[in-house]
């Protein structure tokens, strides 16, 4: 029996400057009544992402529509098929798809992604939302298409315990880079770098500079930047770089908020790529779906050899789902940020 109504996460109003717990709410939203096809699916868990910042704004131009005040929020989510009027979608299927930040969903299954491969014999769920998920595929994507990783080669990942760095760092490792190297803000974060996520060596952003630390901890250079970050580590990162250097533009939470005069100063440090003939490329991962496959079997093998590890900071609850946001924001998470949304049934 299809619930009327579910609870949802709502925008109140675009943030006036830092976002605050008052900009959201949780309301009861009409569920549509399940049409001939179609899947009713309680979400288990639903992905935080640093996009969702720029989402909440209209000045930011986005890859993906812009939230309206009013209106629920949306994202990725993992929940299972309570009823199903699909044959080949049955009941208790684990599916993947975008409509997080509330409890049910009402779902086409074309609007779904990972039906039928979503094995918790061979990960734990959360794990199909990070390592294995649309996360872990940023860091693959990133990695090996975007900087073309080559055995032996010196990679920087900033942001490096979060969910895309603490898989890239690991992945990097398994492409065969000789020496890894991350960042992140304090010293717990770069302690458990080295000792949960494979990497040779860590570094403090917020209490160093990170042009000194790479300066310290890859006095030869760096091969490729995995950039998650932007602003001074991505300046710090062309200065680092050896001739032919390759960039991969992932996204740059430093820049939240930043003012234009300071963004300026940045650019002008472009100038490395001319001297070194660097690339940079920027990349959204969903523009590389053909690499899915190929990025599904090998981290199932990484992980099923036990040679990588996932990593997820769990929330409870879609009442703290705002909170794990602004958390997330302000460094809170270790690895994946996810929101837990009923009992995981696995
Ligand atoms: P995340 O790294 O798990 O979480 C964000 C982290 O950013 C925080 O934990 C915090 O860690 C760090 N941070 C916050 N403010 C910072 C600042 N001013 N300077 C440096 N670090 C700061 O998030 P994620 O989901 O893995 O995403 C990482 C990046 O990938 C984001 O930029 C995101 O937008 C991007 N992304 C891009 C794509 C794509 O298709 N291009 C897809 C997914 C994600 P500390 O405690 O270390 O500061």
């Amino acid at each position: 029996m299809t619930p009327g109504t579910t609870r949802v996460v709502c925008l109140v109003r675009r943030p006036d400057g830092e976002p605050v717990p008052g900009d959201f709410a949780v309301e009861e939203r009409p569920l549509p009544a399940l049409g001939e096809g179609q899947l009713l699916v309680r979400n288990l868990y639903m992905s935080v992402d640093p996009s969702m910042r720029g989402r909440l704004e209209t000045t930011e131009k986005h890859y993906t529509h812009n939230f309206t005040p009013g209106s629920p929020l949306d994202g990725r989510a993992l929940g299972v098929v309570e009823e199903s009027r699909c044959p080949s979608v049955p009941h208790g299927t684990f599916v993947r798809h975008q409509l997080g930040w509330r409890e049910w969903a009402v779902l086409d299954p074309a609007d779904t992604d990972g039906t039928g491969r979503i094995d918790p014999g061979l990960a734990p769920l959360p794990t199909w939302l990070g390592l294995l998920g649309q996360t872990g595929f940023t860091a693959y994507v990133g990695l090996t298409r975007i900087a073309r990783v080559r055995p032996g080669d010196t990679v920087f990942v900033s942001s490096a315990a979060g969910a895309v760095g603490s898989a890239a760092g690991q992945f990097a490792r398994m492409l065969g880079a000789g020496r890894v190297i991350g960042t992140a803000g304090g010293p717990d974060k770069c302690a458990l770098l080295v000792k949960e996520f494979g990497y040779d060596a860590a570094a403090d952003y917020r209490a160093e500079p990170v042009r000194e630390a790479l300066a310290r901890l890859a006095p030869d250079g760096i091969d490729v930047y995995f950039d998650n970050v932007g602003g001074e580590q991505l300046v710090a990162a062309l200065h680092a770089l050896r001739t032919n250097g390759r960039v991969a533009l992932c996204g740059m939470m430093s820049q939240f908020g930043t003012d234009a005069g300071r963004r300026s100063a940045d650019i002008n440090q472009l100038i490395q790529a001319v001297l070194k003939r660097l690339t940079l490329q920027g990349f959204i991962v969903r523009d590389h779906d053909d690499l899915r496959p190929e990025f599904e079997n090998r981290v199932a093998d990484w992980l099923r050899s036990g040679r990588i590890t996932a990593c997820e900071t769990v929330v409870d609850g879609l009442d703290n789902a705002a909170g794990a946001l602004l958390s997330l924001l302000d460094g809170g998470n270790v690895g994946k940020m996810l929101v837990r949304l009923a009992p995981d049934p696995s």
